[in-house]
């Protein structure tokens, strides 16, 4: 008896292990310094999409444009490739931990004394820099830089009130920064016209100054590496639809990605059957919610109920319509589709706690096997 137990355990471990192991090495090697946050310095961005393409092509997955995977754009961005240094009365701070400089802010170099406008504000009018207190730091991607600086500190890390400042660091505006969407696709055994689209944005914040970057290990390398397992698998067992997968650049940057696809797509939006959009896939011990499950309530019920018979997720709950992700320019142009994010665990969100390490991956599984099942049901499978 015992001896049959510890085997069932050893055979239960092994075959999640194979799936478990796909999505960690994949999550770990985008969070890696060499990508740099997939952003905006270091050709980070660039990085990583060349690696996932040439990994689309080991999978065996055809270029949606029968050309090649990149789809081309170029939008503006303020970056932050240089110096990054801030200190407030007299005590040198860590950037990423202890201070973000705000995504819009240009460059700064000086010092100078502050003045209290606020109860979480301090400022050198002359200077035109602003310090504000934050409870945590939360980062973004600004098209512009304006023309003063924000320095936002978690408000752990200073003594009040703050007197004095030092800082030197160096915005540059990118006018035209080139990114690509990856399109790759599996072609259809019976229906090769109708599609399933999974999508993911694998871009994320990129770097800020020349040591710190963010790893975006929920946001989004969980989704992107739950996407290439089931490409990898696809690739392997073509369906009678189609399965198309695209990568989107530029969602962090407000869903440019997403947006151009629809504006340019590379295959009629018409044809495509369904979307199925993952982004921060990296916890769910309290299952995943999923956005316009209220527009497409048959689906939703399909999945719940899928959910419910194998036994998978905690939770699958229900979202009505949000401009969130990258599912949502295909929503407005007709395109029946759903966003799923996982709930639960770890809350590190565009902060350099959000990586590798700490994301627990606990559901990688459980939702390829969901995403599966529910792409059998919408195929008539
Ligand atoms: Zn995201």
């Amino acid at each position: 008896m015992k001896r049959l137990l510890y085997l069932g355990l050893l055979l239960a471990c092994t075959s999640y292990g194979q799936d478990f192991s796909f999505g960690r090495k994949m999550v770990d090697t985008l969070t890696s310094a060499s990508f740099w946050g997939r952003g905006y310095t270091n050709d980070g961005m660039k990085k990583a999409a060349d690696y996932l393409a040439s990994q689309f092509q080991s999978y065996g997955l055809a270029p949606m444009s029968g050309k090649d995977y990149f789809q081309d754009l170029s939008y503006s961005v303020n970056t932050f490739p240089g110096k990054m240094e801030v200190a407030v009365n007299g005590k040198q701070l860590t950037p990423g931990k202890d201070f973000i400089v705000a995504a819009e802010s240009k460059g700064a170099k000086g010092d100078g004394s502050l003045t209290q406008a606020d109860s979480v504000q301090f400022v050198n009018q002359k200077d035109r820099i602003i310090f504000k207190l934050e409870n945590k730091l939360t980062w973004e991607v600004a098209p512009e830089a304006v023309d003063f600086s924000i320095v936002q500190l978690d408000k752990n890390s200073v003594s009040l009130p703050l007197i004095a400042y030092k800082v030197n660091f160096e915005n540059k505006l990118v006018k035209n920064f080139k990114a690509s969407n990856i399109c790759g696709v599996v072609k259809g055994t019976e229906k090769p016209d109708s599609f399933i689209f999974i999508t993911a944005h694998y871009d994320h914040l990129g770097g800020m100054g020349k040591d710190v970057y963010f790893p975006g290990a929920n946001d989004n390398a969980s989704g992107v590496s739950l996407l290439m397992n089931l490409a990898h698998y696809y690739a392997s067992h073509p369906q009678r639809y189609s399965i198309g997968f695209i990568l989107f650049a530029g969602e962090e940057a407000g869903l440019l990605g997403s947006k151009y696809f629809t504006e340019h797509p590379l295959i009629p939006l018409k044809n495509i059957r369904f979307l199925i959009n993952t982004d921060l896939a990296g916890t769910g011990e309290e299952g995943i919610t999923v956005v316009n499950a209220t527009e497409f309530p048959k689906e939703f019920e399909w999945m719940k109920k899928i959910n419910e018979e194998q036994k998978l997720l905690a939770a699958v709950n229900a979202r009505g319509k949000a401009a969130n992700s990258d599912h949502y320019f295909f929503t407005e142009k007709g395109v029946p589709s759903f966003f799923f994010y996982t709930l639960g665990g770890i809350k590190a969100y565009h902060d350099v706690f959000d990586k590798a390490e700490t994301l627990p991956l606990n559901e990688h599984e459980h939702l390829f096997k969901l995403i599966v099942a529910f792409n059998n049901k919408l195929m008539g499978n």
